[in-house]
This record gives C-alpha cells, sequence and structure tokens, in this order.
C-alpha cells in the first residue's frame, strides 16, 4: 500500500516501460517522489514476464533501431558494471539471429543492411554455409496442401545480425527495480488502479457519480488535471503526473477519460519443446560470427524461417521455444479489464493455447524442418501474454492535457527498447521536447505523438 498520499508523479505498471521509466525519471531529479503501481505481486510479471525477451537492432524503421540499439547498448553498459549481472546467468546474451530468407525478401533485408550505411551489423550466410545444419530442407517437398495451401517458399539465403540476442528479463525487471528503490521510488505491488480520477480538485465541478468535469468547463483547458489515482478497494493517491505503462491493459485507463491509445493488443503464444531433435538443433555450429560464444564457438542463432515461425535456443535446460505471430482473424483486446473489475488475474499459462500448436505453429515449421514432427520433438509447455500493437509498429509516447501521459504500443518488441523508452518518458515528464538516449543521439520525443507522428511502419515485426 502506497505510504504519502500526494505523489509528484504515479506510473501505473512495474513492465518493462515502468520499471525503466521509474528508474530514469528518479536519475533525473532524485528529490521527485514517485510512486510505481502494480497489480501483480512482483515487477515485470506482465507481459515482459511471458517474453520470449530477444533483443535485435535489425528494424525496418529507423526509429525501433535507434531505440533497440541504445537500449541492448545500455544493457550491456550494465553488464559491465554489475557483477550480478554477468555470467553464469548474463544479462545478455549475445548469439545472434538468423533470418532464413526466400527470394522474396532476400533482396530487400540484403538492402535493408545496405541503406542502414552500417546501422546494423548484419553478415549474409549462403545455402552453402546453411548445409549442416541439422535437418534443415531448405526446398520443402511436403507441407500442408489442404484448402489449397500455397507452397512455402525455398529459402535462398540468410542474414546473420550480430547485435542480436537474448536478455534474462526477470534480471532487468530486478535490476530497474532495486535500483530505483535505492533512488528513493515506492512500489505498491498487489495493488490495481481502478481508475484516474478528476476529483479532489476544488475548483472542477464533477458530474455526480461519474465524476466527468461538466463539458461547459472546457474552458479551463490545461487547469483540467487528473488528481487522483483510484486503486481497487478503494484508498486514492494524489497525482501531478501520471504516466499510463500499463501494457496491453492501458485501454481500460485510458477510454473511460475519452483517451484513445490507438493500439490494439492481441494475445501472443510461446511453446517450449524438447527431445533428441532439439538437442541435435543445439549442437550445431552455424558459419557466423557471433558477440557471444561457448569456449569460441558459435552457437545456435534465434531462426526466422520464411513462415514468420521463431526458434529460440535454450542451452540450459536444453529447449527450444517456439512462436508464430499470427494476426489472421484473431480478436483484438484483453481477457481482463482492471478498470471495470479492479482486478487483473492474468494468466500466462492459460493464454497458452495448446492446441494452436498443432494447427498453427507446426505447419509453419515442419516444411522446413520435417523432424518437427516426430516423437524426437516433445512439447512441454505453453504459455501466452500480449503485443500490445500501434498503428506502425513504433511505439507512441503521448501526453494529454489532463496531466496523463501513455507509452505504449511495443508491437511485440518493448523489452529490447525499454531502456530508451524510460529515457523519452522521464524527458517528456520534465516537459523537454528531446531526450538522449545512452548512445548519445538527442530524440525528438513529438515523433512518436499522434499529432505530429514522423515514423516509417516497421516490416519486421516477430
Ligand atoms: C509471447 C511473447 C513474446 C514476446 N517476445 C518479445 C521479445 O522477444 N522481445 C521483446 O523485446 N519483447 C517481446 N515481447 C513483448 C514484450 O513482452 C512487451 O513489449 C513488453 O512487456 C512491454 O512492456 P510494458 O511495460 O509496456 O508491458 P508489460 O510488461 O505487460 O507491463 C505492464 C504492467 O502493467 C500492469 N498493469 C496493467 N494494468 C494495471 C492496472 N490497472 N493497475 C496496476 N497494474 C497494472 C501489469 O500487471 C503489467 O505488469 C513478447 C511478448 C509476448 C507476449
Amino acid at each position: 500500500m502506497p505510504q504519502k498520499d500526494h505523489y509528484d508523479v504515479v506510473i501505473v505498471g512495474a513492465g518493462a516501460w515502468g520499471l525503466a521509466t521509474a528508474y530514469h525519471l528518479s536519475r533525473s531529479d532524485p528529490r521527485r517522489s514517485i510512486l510505481v503501481v502494480e497489480a501483480r505481486a512482483g515487477p515485470g510479471e506482465g507481459s515482459m514476464g511471458a517474453s520470449a525477451a530477444m533483443v535485435r537492432d535489425v528494424f525496418s524503421s529507423p526509429d525501433n533501431r535507434l531505440l533497440a540499439r541504445s537500449s541492448i547498448e545500455f544493457y550491456r553498459r550494465a553488464m559491465a558494471e554489475h557483477e550480478s549481472l554477468r555470467p553464469p546467468t548474463p544479462l545478455l546474451d549475445l548469439y545472434g539471429y538468423l533470418w532464413l530468407l526466400p527470394e522474396r525478401l532476400r533482396g530487400p533485408y540484403f538492402d535493408l543492411a545496405r541503406a542502414s550505411g552500417g546501422a546494423f551489423d548484419a553478415q549474409p550466410v549462403d545455402l552453402e554455409g546453411l548445409s549442416s545444419c541439422p535437418g534443415l530442407v531448405p526446398a520443402p517437398s511436403r507441407w500442408y496442401d489442404g484448402d489449397g495451401a500455397v507452397p512455402p517458399e525455398p529459402i535462398t539465403g540468410g542474414l546473420f545480425g550480430r547485435l542480436c540476442g537474448a536478455v534474462a528479463p526477470e534480471l532487468l525487471a530486478k535490476f530497474y527495480w532495486e535500483e530505483s528503490r535505492r533512488q528513493g521510488v515506492e512500489f505498491a505491488f498487489n495493488s490495481v488502479v481502478q481508475r484516474l480520477s478528476f476529483e479532489g480538485r476544488e475548483e472542477i465541478l464533477l458530474h455526480e457519480p461519474s465524476k466527468h468535469p461538466f463539458s461547459f468547463q472546457e474552458h479551463m483547458a490545461g487547469r483540467l488535471h487528473i488528481s487522483r489515482v483510484v486503486l481497487a478497494g478503494g484508498q486514492a493517491v494524489g497525482a501531478d503526473q501520471v504516466v499510463v505503462a500499463a501494457g496491453a491493459w492501458s485501454d481500460s485507463l485510458l477510454r473511460p477519460l475519452g483517451v484513445a491509445s490507438g493500439c490494439s493488443p492481441r494475445p501472443q503464444v510461446l511453446y517450449a519443446v524438447s527431445g533428441p531433435v532439439v538437442d541435435e538443433l543445439l549442437e550445431w555450429e552455424p558459419p557466423v560470427d557471433s558477440i557471444d560464444r561457448d569456449r569460441g564457438k558459435s552457437r545456435l542463432p534465434f531462426v526466422i524461417l520464411p513462415s514468420g515461425a521463431t526458434l529460440k535456443p535454450i542451452f540450459r535446460p536444453r529447449q527450444m521455444w517456439l512462436g508464430y505471430l499470427d494476426r489472421t482473424a484473431r480478436p483484438i483486446g484483453t481477457r481482463e479489464d482492471p478498470g471495470r473489475d479492479g482486478r487483473l488475474d492474468y494468466d500466462s499459462s492459460q493464454l497458452g493455447d495448446r492446441e494452436g500448436f498443432g494447427t498453427d505453429l507446426l505447419p509453419a515449421i515442419t516444411p522446413y524442418l520435417p523432424r518437427f514432427e516426430t516423437p524426437g520433438v516433445h512439447l512441454d509447455s505453453s504459455w501466452g501474454g500480449y503485443y500490445n500493437f500501434s498503428p506502425d509498429g513504433v511505439p507512441v509516447l503521448i501526453e494529454e492535457s489532463y496531466g496523463v501521459l501513455f507509452v505504449g504500443g511495443d508491437s511485440g518488441s518493448g523489452v529490447m527498447k525499454a531502456d530508451s523508452i524510460g529515457r523519452l518518458v522521464a524527458a517528456k515528464c520534465d516537459h523537454r521536447p528531446d531526450a538522449r538516449l545512452f548512445t548519445g543521439e538527442s530524440y525528438r520525443l513529438d515523433r512518436l505523438s499522434y499529432e505530429h507522428r514522423a515514423v516509417e511502419e516497421e516490416q519486421i515485426i516477430l
């Protein structure tokens, strides 16, 4: 429960973006009082905890590339400075991403690598280099051919991204949480924000019982400010600024205020598999020059098939996490509604649709890796969370005149951009027009607003 009844800033959500915001906000002014309210029992237990937690700087949008690259470099620096973030359980393991590309995409991806002017570090891998990959069939001869399905595209080459790999989400969450606490940030776990309210501002007249201002008070623009953050159970705290970093559940708080996030949450599932076929793939030493190696050897990277299916290697215990971005006629929205219900009983294992393994995932994998259809692969578990899609796959940062900031639209790549996002939101709370990223670039905040949005649509969403 909150210790005080008023804070300079209240952040809703201790996920990847709320945590990084708390950290950078408290660093920019240690005297500022900050409260983070989180529905779960600990930090990073929302979609962050369900994520594959991969990092990459290979994006088509220059904004995504910059935000991700700066964050990855910050995580590298944090590792160098903190023993607890180094092996045996490192914060970052940059074993790389390997895109296995059909002819249709090979040109555009290589062009992208060239056009980025070295902004991302990528190496071509030819078909001969892929020939040692156990069980890989570059030109599939068998596939699910019901419903007039089109044949899978043959792989004609690969692209290896070097500043890419995995981050340990629990270590990242713990790092931001502990450092923020050390800097004086207060955290209220097991606390659900049910609504943001204008109550308590004497100059504002409110409808009863909706607590909305009357429309004739429009002339008070700029003075119509949210002042109470109301928790389930009735307790309320005052706030000068409220940052809604509630991930997929943000609309539940924003909509009643008439604020449109413009983002669409959709469930996304991962499947953990193990067995001899997986072991064999994990033994592969691909012909690539990864940043982090194991006793001098390269290891299986994160693999992206032409169908969009992804394979994440887990070296200890020996497993593989499989995923597949599926937006075909899938409903938008979350099952949970904390604003309406006053609770957030989100259960990642319930979101893990086991049936989809056979019906949606395997048909995207087995044409290229037919052995995944044999008893040599065992489905151990599945779980899910949400991707909160922005209209263009680039984050959204908006400020309403009510003193409410919304940051969201992670589009499935929020862990890898968290540090940059935290810097942007902190700068926004300070009313600055731009923020300085860890890698030194100055970033204009209104690029991510809707009014002055100036970003290119992201083409590489995994
Ligand atoms: C299956 C899957 C795979 C993914 N893979 C990757 C990947 O490889 N790399 C990557 O970078 N990203 C990945 N992501 C996306 C990543 O998880 C998100 O981008 C990231 O978690 C977004 O951070 P966030 O802080 O916006 O949201 P979250 O991490 O979901 O945090 C929001 C927090 O707000 C809390 N909250 C919500 N409403 C309330 C309320 N009313 N009151 C109190 N608390 C509230 C929630 O409990 C939650 O903890 C993946 C996601 C999924 C589901």
